[in-house]
């Protein structure tokens, strides 16, 4: 089995292994991922709503199909995907058109034809040439920029999960991360990746389930933008701005925000916060673990065996495009790093 992850973020701080400063890290970034993802998702809402008139009431969540599904007694899975879709692609539909009515306005929105026949036909050939070729690319990119806040959000909604996973705040967060999956695969999709002649999965909540990632044995030698030294024993600390004055070293690099082309002017007082330079980690081993030093490090994509796929299939997908409607489904669980003593 192949796979591609994250081993260890760099130029971020750590939590430590363990004790309380590890529980107050986790819980901070696990909060702040939270909120964030919220007001992504809070941020969706409002544009299906408020800008594109659709009522809330209209999007399925996860919570509502879920108890749905109960409440019809549908137990297969195959049952589950097909009333899945059903409301979902009516909801997608009925989005889709509300935001093109909003961005192409109908041709009658400029005013009745009140001339001719001839007169009528000039008019509709002129209000479609208005609305034609600028209008289309103005409507992908509105859906896109839904689609993009909309992912970032889930992307978010992950992270807090993995944050926060030993926490009181596991099971909201938890939850919160299927109804934004839902959101994203109800209305944009999530596709198994097809590439290097193998099928993959990347459907971020599938993969949340999953409750493990890597731990990498590692050393680092970060110094402080500021004066130079071991950041670990400088006394500049990373949530602090500082005065300093701007300078450009030799190569040019800006001594306050580390770009080689900036606004900043040398000799010019900056308040900045301390940067990590050359983070120069080495990385020695990456094991397999249940709970990873950095709880950020999971795996992005895991390789599906060729006969399982086929077997849940009943056929060879050959490289054919493969929708992921998991992330629709209720939650069946978690997955734990099983015991290899
Ligand atoms: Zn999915
Ligand atoms: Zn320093
Ligand atoms: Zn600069
Ligand atoms: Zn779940």
């Amino acid at each position: 089995m192949r796979f591609s992850g994250l081993a260890i973020r760099t130029g971020v701080p750590l939590p430590p292994a363990s004790g309380p400063t590890r529980v107050a890290m986790m819980y901070q970034g696990g909060v702040m991922a939270l909120r964030e993802s919220a007001r992504l998702y809070g941020q969706c809402y409002r544009s299906i709503s408020l800008t594109w008139g659709v009522p809330v009431a209209r999007i399925p969540s996860w919570t509502s199909t879920t108890e749905e599904i109960y409440r019809r007694g549908l137990w297969t899975t195959s049952a589950q995907r097909d009333f899945l879709v059903r409301v979902w692609t009516r909801a997608r539909r009925q989005l889709r058109r509300s935001v093109a009515a909003f961005i192409l306005p109908p041709p009658w929105s400029i005013g009745p034809p009140t001339s001719d026949q001839w007169g009528h036909r000039q008019y509709l050939a002129m209000a479609s040439s208005l609305r034609g070729p600028r209008s289309m690319p103005q409507f992908s990119n509105t859906w896109h920029e839904l689609e993009r806040v909309a992912r970032a959000s889930l992307d978010r909604a992950v992270d807090a999960y993995n944050f926060l996973e030993d926490s009181e705040l596991s099971e909201l967060a938890h939850q919160h991360a299927h109804h934004v999956a839902a959101l994203v695969g109800g209305l944009f999709g999530c596709n198994i990746e097809y590439s290097d002649d193998a099928y993959w999965e990347v459907c971020r909540l599938t993969l949340m389930h999953n409750r493990w990632g890597m731990s990498a044995g590692f050393t680092a030698t970060c110094t402080c933008s500021l004066c130079g030294q071991d950041i670990d024993s400088c006394p500049h600390l990373l949530d602090t701005r500082y005065e300093i004055t701007v300078r450009h070293d030799t190569d040019g690099t800006c001594n306050v925000c580390g770009l080689l082309s900036c606004l900043h002017v040398d000799g010019e007082a900056e308040s900045t916060f301390p940067r990590l330079l050359k983070s120069q980690l080495q990385l020695h081993e990456v094991s397999l673990v249940a709970r990873p030093r950095d709880p950020l490090a999971r795996f992005t994509r895991v390789e599906f065996s060729q006969e399982a796929l086929q077997h849940g299939l009943g056929e060879d997908p050959e490289g054919r495009e493969i929708c992921c409607y998991r992330c629709l489904h209720p939650c069946s669980g978690f997955n734990q790093l099983p015991n290899r003593d």
